[in-house]
This record gives C-alpha cells, sequence and structure tokens, in this order.
C-alpha cells in the first residue's frame, strides 16, 4: 500500500504587487479584490520512506494567495474550456476511431487520436488564454510562475502538483 502523506500543516503565503500591496498583480492598474484573488495549493517533498510493501511520500504545502482585480478574473474565467479544447479533443478521438476503423486497428489508431487530441487541445486552450489576455493587457493567469515570489518557490523545487509515491 502507497501513501501520500501531508505531515505538515498549510502555511499560508500571500503574492501581493512588489509597487503597492493593494495593486492587482496581473494588470498593476486596478486595485485588487479580495474576492478575486487566485487561490492556488503548492506542494514540496519532505520526506519519502518504507519499503516494497509500503511506501509513504511526505510533503509540505503551501496556501497562496495571488493578488487580482475583478476585470482581471473576468478576462481569466471567460474562456469555455468546452469551446477552445473540448472540440477538438473529440473531433481528433472520432478521427482516431473512423480511421482505425478503416484500417482494422481501430484501439491503436482511437488511442493515437486521444494523444494528439489532448496534446491539441492543451495548446488550443493556453493560446486563447494568452491571446485573451494580451488584448486585454493584462497577464495571462498561467504566468504566476514567472511572479517572483512564485518563481523562488518553484526554483527551490516546489511544485503544482502533489508528490506522487
Ligand atoms: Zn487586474
Amino acid at each position: 500500500m502507497n501513501e501520500v502523506q501531508n505531515v505538515i500543516e498549510n502555511l499560508n503565503m500571500w503574492v501581493t504587487n512588489p509597487k503597492s500591496e493593494d495593486l492587482c498583480c496581473f494588470c498593476d492598474r486596478e486595485i485588487a479584490d479580495p474576492n478575486s484573488q487566485v487561490q492556488r495549493i503548492i506542494y514540496k517533498e519532505s520526506k519519502r520512506y518504507g519499503d516494497t510493501m509500503k511506501r509513504v511520500v511526505e510533503f509540505t504545502a503551501k496556501r497562496v494567495f495571488i493578488a487580482r482585480c475583478k476585470k482581471c478574473e473576468e478576462v481569466h474565467s471567460s474562456i469555455s474550456l468546452l469551446r477552445y479544447g473540448g472540440i477538438q479533443f473529440l473531433v481528433c478521438i472520432v478521427a482516431g476511431l473512423l480511421l482505425g476503423l478503416m484500417q482494422g486497428y481501430w484501439f491503436w489508431w482511437l488511442l493515437g487520436g486521444g494523444v494528439v487530441g489532448f496534446i491539441l487541445s492543451g495548446y488550443v486552450y493556453d493560446n486563447e488564454c494568452e491571446s485573451r489576455a494580451k488584448r486585454a493587457n493584462i497577464k495571462a493567469e498561467a504566468e504566476v510562475d514567472n511572479f517572483e515570489p512564485i518563481k523562488k518557490l518553484l526554483d527551490k523545487s516546489w511544485t503544482w502538483s502533489k508528490p506522487k509515491v
């Protein structure tokens, strides 16, 4: 049996605009709204032990708050994953299945379609997020990785995903 344990309590960390505590980190213009702040959890593996029967990974989690204004939240949340990614994914799956049925190896073609669709839909979604942010003259949500306090954490091997056993 494998286990992932969070042994240390959640620590809170606020990422605020270096210029002013109240300014939105994404546009640098508007006053941040507490209801619009981005809330994310960041993880770091702290200990790993056990044997082949049972392996345990311990990690620390930090809750990160990033100051954001209402207008930027609206831009960030206006993108439908179904329209930008979902449809493309479905088209690839169906195309893979149809081609597979014609070729006789439907399973492998379906799997291939799924993989291509997954990569394509991720690209389409990220691209739309980026271009919408650019049009609104703000930073995209994914750009938080470049914010100085977050960058420091990522450099010290903190990750956005939970450590795996
Ligand atoms: Zn803003």
